[in-house]
Protein backbone atom coordinates (compact mmCIF):
# COMPACT_ATOMS: atom_id res chain seq x y z
CA UNK A 1 0.00 0.00 0.00
CA UNK A 2 2.92 2.38 1.02
CA UNK A 3 4.56 1.04 -1.79
CA UNK A 4 1.67 2.60 -4.43
CA UNK A 5 0.81 5.63 -2.44
CA UNK A 6 4.57 6.62 -3.24
CA UNK A 7 4.00 6.02 -6.76
CA UNK A 8 0.85 7.78 -6.60
CA UNK A 9 2.38 10.51 -9.17
CA UNK A 10 2.65 7.78 -11.77
CA UNK A 11 -0.63 6.58 -11.01
CA UNK A 12 -2.23 10.00 -11.46
CA UNK A 13 -0.08 10.11 -14.63
CA UNK A 14 -1.66 7.09 -16.02
CA UNK A 15 -5.34 7.94 -15.13
CA UNK A 16 -4.64 11.38 -17.18
CA UNK A 17 -3.56 9.29 -19.68
CA UNK A 18 -6.03 7.08 -19.83
CA UNK A 19 -8.57 9.22 -19.89
CA UNK A 20 -7.19 10.56 -23.20
CA UNK A 21 -7.06 8.21 -24.61
CA UNK A 22 -10.41 7.38 -23.89
CA UNK A 23 -11.72 10.71 -24.75
CA UNK A 24 -9.49 10.18 -28.15
CA UNK A 25 -11.55 6.38 -28.32
CA UNK A 26 -14.55 8.31 -27.85
CA UNK A 27 -14.44 11.34 -30.62
CA UNK A 28 -13.04 9.11 -33.13
CA UNK A 29 -15.96 6.61 -32.79
CA UNK A 30 -18.27 9.53 -32.72
CA UNK A 31 -16.65 11.28 -35.95
CA UNK A 32 -16.71 8.02 -37.93
CA UNK A 33 -20.72 7.91 -37.94
CA UNK A 34 -20.71 12.09 -38.19
CA UNK A 35 -21.47 12.52 -41.70
CA UNK A 36 -24.24 9.48 -42.14
CA UNK A 37 -25.71 11.40 -38.82
CA UNK A 38 -25.46 14.66 -40.86
CA UNK A 39 -23.84 16.38 -38.03
CA UNK A 40 -21.29 18.39 -40.29
CA UNK A 41 -22.58 21.76 -41.61
CA UNK A 42 -19.89 24.29 -43.31
CA UNK A 43 -19.74 28.27 -42.45
CA UNK A 44 -18.96 30.40 -44.69
CA UNK A 45 -16.37 33.78 -44.01
CA UNK A 46 -16.44 36.39 -46.71
CA UNK A 47 -13.48 37.72 -48.35
CA UNK A 48 -13.59 41.44 -49.14
CA UNK A 49 -12.13 43.72 -51.60
CA UNK A 50 -10.72 46.28 -48.80
CA UNK A 51 -10.85 48.91 -51.76
CA UNK A 52 -14.47 49.41 -52.01
CA UNK A 53 -16.35 46.46 -49.55
CA UNK A 54 -17.29 44.15 -52.49
CA UNK A 55 -17.58 39.82 -51.56
CA UNK A 56 -15.34 38.39 -53.80
CA UNK A 57 -16.07 34.76 -52.69
CA UNK A 58 -16.36 32.99 -49.24
CA UNK A 59 -14.03 30.76 -47.51
CA UNK A 60 -15.77 27.30 -46.41
CA UNK A 61 -15.41 26.46 -42.57
CA UNK A 62 -16.61 22.95 -41.62
CA UNK A 63 -18.14 23.05 -38.40
CA UNK A 64 -19.26 19.46 -36.31
CA UNK A 65 -21.94 20.01 -34.43
CA UNK A 66 -22.13 16.65 -31.82
CA UNK A 67 -24.86 15.99 -29.71
CA UNK A 68 -22.80 14.20 -27.30
CA UNK A 69 -19.40 16.36 -27.66
CA UNK A 70 -21.13 19.53 -28.47
CA UNK A 71 -19.14 22.08 -30.71
CA UNK A 72 -15.76 20.45 -31.93
CA UNK A 73 -13.41 23.10 -32.87
CA UNK A 74 -11.86 21.84 -36.63
CA UNK A 75 -8.69 22.44 -35.08
CA UNK A 76 -9.16 19.43 -32.94
CA UNK A 77 -11.26 16.95 -35.20
CA UNK A 78 -9.57 17.70 -38.46
CA UNK A 79 -6.05 16.29 -37.85
CA UNK A 80 -7.93 13.45 -36.65
CA UNK A 81 -9.88 12.83 -39.24
CA UNK A 82 -6.63 13.34 -41.38
CA UNK A 83 -4.43 10.71 -39.60
CA UNK A 84 -7.47 8.43 -39.05
CA UNK A 85 -7.91 8.12 -42.89
CA UNK A 86 -11.71 9.59 -42.41
CA UNK A 87 -10.71 13.13 -44.24
CA UNK A 88 -11.43 11.47 -47.78
CA UNK A 89 -15.19 11.07 -47.27
CA UNK A 90 -15.37 14.44 -45.16
CA UNK A 91 -13.40 16.13 -47.46
CA UNK A 92 -15.67 15.36 -50.49
CA UNK A 93 -18.93 16.02 -48.87
CA UNK A 94 -17.17 19.59 -48.11
CA UNK A 95 -16.13 20.14 -51.58
CA UNK A 96 -20.17 18.93 -52.48
CA UNK A 97 -21.45 20.87 -50.39
CA UNK A 98 -19.41 24.24 -50.68
CA UNK A 99 -19.76 24.08 -54.56
CA UNK A 100 -23.83 23.36 -54.68
CA UNK A 101 -24.32 26.51 -52.31
CA UNK A 102 -21.82 28.44 -54.32
CA UNK A 103 -23.95 27.90 -57.46
CA UNK A 104 -26.59 28.99 -55.67
CA UNK A 105 -25.48 32.18 -54.36
CA UNK A 106 -23.85 32.69 -58.55
CA UNK A 107 -27.54 32.37 -60.05
CA UNK A 108 -29.21 34.03 -57.51
CA UNK A 109 -27.12 36.84 -56.81
CA UNK A 110 -23.13 37.14 -57.43
CA UNK A 111 -22.37 35.24 -60.71
CA UNK A 112 -18.65 36.15 -60.17
CA UNK A 113 -18.16 34.84 -56.46
CA UNK A 114 -16.32 32.06 -55.47
CA UNK A 115 -15.70 29.64 -52.88
CA UNK A 116 -12.12 28.83 -51.34
CA UNK A 117 -12.12 25.27 -49.46
CA UNK A 118 -9.21 23.67 -47.49
CA UNK A 119 -8.04 20.75 -48.61
CA UNK A 120 -5.58 18.19 -46.78
CA UNK A 121 -2.73 16.58 -48.18
CA UNK A 122 -4.12 12.94 -48.10
CA UNK A 123 -6.75 14.14 -50.26
CA UNK A 124 -4.09 14.72 -52.74
CA UNK A 125 -2.89 11.34 -52.95
CA UNK A 126 -5.88 9.48 -53.82
CA UNK A 127 -5.26 9.76 -58.15
CA UNK A 128 -8.96 10.70 -58.27
CA UNK A 129 -8.93 13.85 -56.27
CA UNK A 130 -8.72 16.14 -59.29
CA UNK A 131 -11.40 14.43 -61.64
CA UNK A 132 -13.60 14.32 -58.26
CA UNK A 133 -13.09 17.77 -58.58
CA UNK A 134 -13.52 17.92 -62.53
CA UNK A 135 -17.03 16.24 -61.57
CA UNK A 136 -18.36 17.99 -59.05
CA UNK A 137 -17.48 21.42 -61.09
CA UNK A 138 -19.60 19.88 -63.58
CA UNK A 139 -22.56 18.69 -61.81
CA UNK A 140 -23.18 21.83 -60.47
CA UNK A 141 -22.25 23.44 -63.68
CA UNK A 142 -19.53 25.64 -62.64
CA UNK A 143 -16.06 27.13 -64.28
CA UNK A 144 -12.99 26.43 -62.30
CA UNK A 145 -12.86 29.67 -61.38
CA UNK A 146 -15.79 29.20 -59.15
CA UNK A 147 -13.62 27.54 -56.59
CA UNK A 148 -9.81 27.70 -54.36
CA UNK A 149 -7.65 25.31 -53.13
CA UNK A 150 -6.60 26.30 -49.84
CA UNK A 151 -3.45 24.17 -48.84
CA UNK A 152 -0.92 24.95 -46.06
CA UNK A 153 2.38 25.09 -47.47
CA UNK A 154 3.84 21.82 -45.69
CA UNK A 155 0.25 20.23 -47.41
CA UNK A 156 1.63 21.85 -50.58
CA UNK A 157 4.95 20.02 -50.56
CA UNK A 158 2.86 17.30 -49.76
CA UNK A 159 0.55 17.31 -52.64
CA UNK A 160 3.22 18.79 -54.82
CA UNK A 161 5.52 15.54 -53.87
CA UNK A 162 2.50 12.73 -54.52
CA UNK A 163 0.04 14.67 -57.25
CA UNK A 164 2.09 17.48 -59.24
CA UNK A 165 0.25 17.04 -62.05
CA UNK A 166 -2.99 16.88 -60.26
CA UNK A 167 -2.37 20.27 -58.91
CA UNK A 168 -1.93 21.09 -62.55
CA UNK A 169 -4.74 19.60 -64.21
CA UNK A 170 -6.39 22.05 -61.95
CA UNK A 171 -4.91 25.26 -62.16
CA UNK A 172 -5.42 25.04 -66.05
CA UNK A 173 -9.44 24.60 -65.34
CA UNK A 174 -8.67 27.63 -63.37
CA UNK A 175 -9.34 26.31 -59.84
CA UNK A 176 -6.65 28.59 -58.28
CA UNK A 177 -4.17 27.23 -55.45
CA UNK A 178 -4.29 29.52 -51.98
CA UNK A 179 -0.86 29.45 -49.77
CA UNK A 180 -3.01 29.39 -46.74
CA UNK A 181 -1.70 30.60 -43.15
CA UNK A 182 1.56 32.04 -45.02
CA UNK A 183 4.43 33.01 -42.51
CA UNK A 184 3.75 30.17 -40.12
CA UNK A 185 6.17 26.78 -39.17
CA UNK A 186 8.57 27.10 -41.79
CA UNK A 187 7.43 29.12 -44.89
CA UNK A 188 10.03 30.91 -46.46
CA UNK A 189 9.79 33.24 -49.49
CA UNK A 190 11.75 31.32 -51.65
CA UNK A 191 8.51 28.88 -51.43
CA UNK A 192 6.53 30.87 -53.31
CA UNK A 193 8.93 30.70 -56.41
CA UNK A 194 9.11 26.95 -56.10
CA UNK A 195 5.20 26.14 -55.55
CA UNK A 196 2.49 26.68 -57.57
CA UNK A 197 0.83 29.04 -55.65
CA UNK A 198 -1.59 31.74 -56.98
CA UNK A 199 -2.89 33.09 -54.01
CA UNK A 200 -1.31 34.05 -50.91
CA UNK A 201 -3.17 34.08 -47.48
CA UNK A 202 -1.01 35.82 -45.00
CA UNK A 203 -1.43 34.37 -41.77
CA UNK A 204 -3.30 36.46 -38.65
CA UNK A 205 -0.30 36.07 -36.64
CA UNK A 206 1.44 39.09 -38.78
CA UNK A 207 -1.40 41.40 -37.41
CA UNK A 208 -1.48 40.85 -33.77
CA UNK A 209 2.42 42.46 -34.05
CA UNK A 210 1.23 45.31 -36.70
CA UNK A 211 3.59 47.83 -33.86
CA UNK A 212 6.45 46.23 -34.30
CA UNK A 213 7.78 44.20 -36.94
CA UNK A 214 4.68 42.63 -38.59
CA UNK A 215 3.58 45.49 -40.89
CA UNK A 216 7.17 45.02 -42.48
CA UNK A 217 6.69 41.43 -43.11
CA UNK A 218 3.22 42.00 -44.32
CA UNK A 219 4.46 44.83 -46.78
CA UNK A 220 7.80 42.21 -47.97
CA UNK A 221 5.27 39.26 -48.65
CA UNK A 222 3.16 41.93 -50.49
CA UNK A 223 5.73 43.37 -52.68
CA UNK A 224 7.13 40.04 -53.37
CA UNK A 225 3.82 38.50 -54.07
CA UNK A 226 3.19 41.11 -56.62
CA UNK A 227 6.30 40.12 -58.37
CA UNK A 228 5.87 36.98 -58.88
CA UNK A 229 1.77 37.84 -59.95
CA UNK A 230 -0.12 36.64 -56.73
CA UNK A 231 -2.66 37.59 -55.55
CA UNK A 232 -2.63 38.78 -51.36
CA UNK A 233 -5.10 38.18 -49.02
CA UNK A 234 -4.84 38.77 -45.34
CA UNK A 235 -6.74 37.36 -42.46
CA UNK A 236 -7.80 38.15 -39.06
CA UNK A 237 -8.39 41.44 -39.57
CA UNK A 238 -10.34 42.40 -36.74
CA UNK A 239 -10.15 46.36 -36.35
CA UNK A 240 -11.32 49.34 -39.00
CA UNK A 241 -7.24 50.05 -37.96
CA UNK A 242 -5.56 46.54 -38.99
CA UNK A 243 -8.23 46.77 -42.03
CA UNK A 244 -6.44 50.47 -42.78
CA UNK A 245 -2.73 49.55 -42.21
CA UNK A 246 -3.22 46.18 -44.57
CA UNK A 247 -5.09 48.21 -47.27
CA UNK A 248 -1.74 51.08 -47.13
CA UNK A 249 1.25 47.85 -47.51
CA UNK A 250 -0.81 47.34 -50.82
CA UNK A 251 -3.08 44.17 -49.71
CA UNK A 252 -6.27 43.91 -51.56
CA UNK A 253 -8.75 41.45 -50.08
CA UNK A 254 -9.04 41.01 -46.41
CA UNK A 255 -10.77 38.40 -44.27
CA UNK A 256 -11.88 38.54 -40.54
CA UNK A 257 -13.85 39.21 -37.62
CA UNK A 258 -14.12 42.74 -38.08
CA UNK A 259 -15.85 42.42 -41.67
CA UNK A 260 -17.93 39.14 -40.56
CA UNK A 261 -17.56 36.02 -38.10
CA UNK A 262 -17.51 32.73 -40.04
CA UNK A 263 -21.76 31.61 -40.68
CA UNK A 264 -24.31 29.79 -42.18
CA UNK A 265 -24.46 30.43 -45.37
CA UNK A 266 -27.66 32.40 -45.06
CA UNK A 267 -26.42 35.06 -42.15
CA UNK A 268 -22.86 35.23 -43.95
CA UNK A 269 -24.71 36.33 -47.50
CA UNK A 270 -27.24 39.26 -45.24
CA UNK A 271 -24.13 39.66 -42.96
CA UNK A 272 -22.35 40.85 -45.98
CA UNK A 273 -24.85 43.23 -47.31
CA UNK A 274 -25.15 45.13 -44.02
CA UNK A 275 -21.55 44.70 -43.55
CA UNK A 276 -20.69 46.67 -46.53
CA UNK A 277 -22.77 48.92 -46.61
CA UNK A 278 -21.81 50.05 -43.09
CA UNK A 279 -17.52 50.00 -43.66
CA UNK A 280 -17.07 52.72 -45.56
CA UNK A 281 -13.38 51.40 -46.66
P1 LIG B 1 -7.86 28.41 -41.76
O1 LIG B 1 -8.14 27.77 -43.08
O2 LIG B 1 -6.64 29.22 -41.64
O3 LIG B 1 -9.17 29.25 -41.45
C1 LIG B 1 -9.16 30.50 -40.81
C2 LIG B 1 -9.47 30.35 -39.34
O4 LIG B 1 -9.35 31.63 -38.71
C3 LIG B 1 -10.91 29.88 -39.08
O5 LIG B 1 -10.90 29.08 -37.90
C4 LIG B 1 -11.62 31.22 -38.83
O6 LIG B 1 -12.80 31.07 -38.07
C5 LIG B 1 -10.56 31.98 -38.09
N1 LIG B 1 -10.71 33.43 -38.23
C6 LIG B 1 -11.20 34.14 -39.27
N2 LIG B 1 -11.16 35.47 -39.04
C7 LIG B 1 -10.62 35.64 -37.81
C8 LIG B 1 -10.33 36.80 -37.00
O7 LIG B 1 -10.53 37.94 -37.38
N3 LIG B 1 -9.78 36.55 -35.78
C9 LIG B 1 -9.51 35.29 -35.33
N4 LIG B 1 -8.99 35.14 -34.11
N5 LIG B 1 -9.78 34.16 -36.07
C10 LIG B 1 -10.33 34.34 -37.30
P2 LIG B 1 -11.71 27.71 -37.81
O8 LIG B 1 -13.00 27.84 -38.53
O9 LIG B 1 -11.71 27.31 -36.38
O10 LIG B 1 -10.82 26.69 -38.64
C11 LIG B 1 -9.56 26.30 -38.19
C12 LIG B 1 -8.80 25.55 -39.24
O11 LIG B 1 -9.39 24.27 -39.50
C13 LIG B 1 -8.77 26.24 -40.61
O12 LIG B 1 -7.81 27.27 -40.60
C14 LIG B 1 -8.40 25.08 -41.51
O13 LIG B 1 -7.02 24.84 -41.47
C15 LIG B 1 -9.12 23.91 -40.84
N6 LIG B 1 -10.36 23.63 -41.58
C16 LIG B 1 -11.57 24.21 -41.46
N7 LIG B 1 -12.47 23.64 -42.32
C17 LIG B 1 -11.78 22.70 -43.01
C18 LIG B 1 -12.14 21.76 -44.05
O14 LIG B 1 -13.27 21.71 -44.56
N8 LIG B 1 -11.16 20.88 -44.48
C19 LIG B 1 -9.88 20.93 -43.96
N9 LIG B 1 -8.99 20.05 -44.45
N10 LIG B 1 -9.51 21.80 -43.01
C20 LIG B 1 -10.45 22.68 -42.54
MG1 LIG C 1 -8.16 28.35 -44.92
MG1 LIG D 1 -5.66 30.42 -42.81
MG1 LIG E 1 -5.29 29.05 -39.84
Amino acid sequence: RAKRAGKGIWRYTDERLNERLQADFQMETLLRGALDRGEFELHYQPLIRLRDGTVMGFEALLRWNSPQLGRVSPSAFIPMAEERGMIGLIGYWVLEEALRQVRHWRESRWPELYVSVNVAAVQFESELFASQVVNLLGQQRLPGSALKLELTERSLISAVASSAAQLTALRQLGVLIALDDFGTGYSSLSALQELPVDVLKIDRSFLQQLDSQGGAFIEAMVTLAQSLNIFVIVEGIETQQQCDVVQHLGCHVGQGYFFARPQPASLAEELCQVGWASCEI
